[in-house]
């Protein structure tokens, strides 16, 4: 294990009363190929390194690390709904790729390493939801059905702040043909092509069409593709590398 070289850096906003924040890599206790700031569980990284992480990460946001709602997730489009965190063994925490919770104070968080990290808040039905959109969630819906929970606990579109945080970008997301045409098929407007002319999807740009045409306008999106940037971990380059984490929460 590595000493800490940076603290932790997670990019912040905030709006009538919800948060919203991303990490990056810095920060953290994981060693080579997880440095620094591994908060997956699954990724074959030294369990307490992840412990380690998670505590810093929820402390540098003012949360307690232990009432962090954490997904078991599985590129599919179930949400659970959650009034508390889960209990501490593997099995007590769902295989879903989105949880919404109406209590405040709870902080929800989201896993992803090129996966776009989606962060859903209504702060004056106070509601909130993290979702995990890869290219089979995209497809599969899981965000419109985040938005459909939301719905389901007084939350209203027109009154939901939705951010889109680092994910690998449609310039960079290359995917066979037929891959391109059956995800544009589902969601146009992830249709898209690589920096060197090949066929490619942009699943950050499919999420955000999705939440429009649910009514969901006011919505905000990471400046960083994970692949291109070196402060993030990216799963089509590394391969076996780190996960980055989104948290949203109300006061
Ligand atoms: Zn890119």
């Amino acid at each position: 294990m590595i000493g800490p070289q940076h603290a932790v850096r997670a990019a912040g906003s905030s709006a009538g009363g919800a948060h919203f924040a991303f990490t990056d890599r810095w920060g953290g206790v994981s060693a080579v190929p997880y440095e620094e700031l591994n908060l997956g569980g699954a990724v074959g990284d030294d369990p307490a390194a992840v412990r380690t992480n998670r505590a810093r990460a929820a402390r540098s946001l003012g949360l307690d690390p232990a009432r962090v709602v954490w997904m078991n997730q599985v590129h599919g489009r179930d949400v659970a709904v959650v009034d508390g965190p889960w209990g501490d063994a593997p099995a007590d925490v769902p295989a879903v790729d989105a949880v919404v919770t109406s209590r405040r104070g709870l902080p929800l968080a989201v896993l992803t390493a090129d996966c776009t990290p989606v962060l859903l808040a209504d702060p004056a039905a106070g509601v909130v939801a993290a979702a995990h959109a890869g290219r089979p969630g995209l497809v599969a819906g899981v965000v419109p059905a985040a938005v459909e929970a939301m719905i389901a606990l007084g939350a209203e579109p027109s009154g939901i702040t939705a951010y889109t945080g680092p994910a690998v970008c449609g310039r960079c997301y290359e995917v066979p043909e037929q891959m391109r045409a059956e995800v544009a098929a589902a969601v146009p407007a992830s249709w898209s092509e690589t920096s060197w002319g090949t066929p490619a999807v942009d699943v950050t740009a499919g999420v955000h069409a999705q939440l429009d045409e649910l009514g969901v306008v006011d919505r905000h999106s990471s400046p960083f593709c994970t692949l291109e940037s070196g402060d993030h971990f990216s799963y089509r380059r590394d391969r076996t590398t780190g996960r980055l984490a989104g948290y949203v929460w109300l006061d």
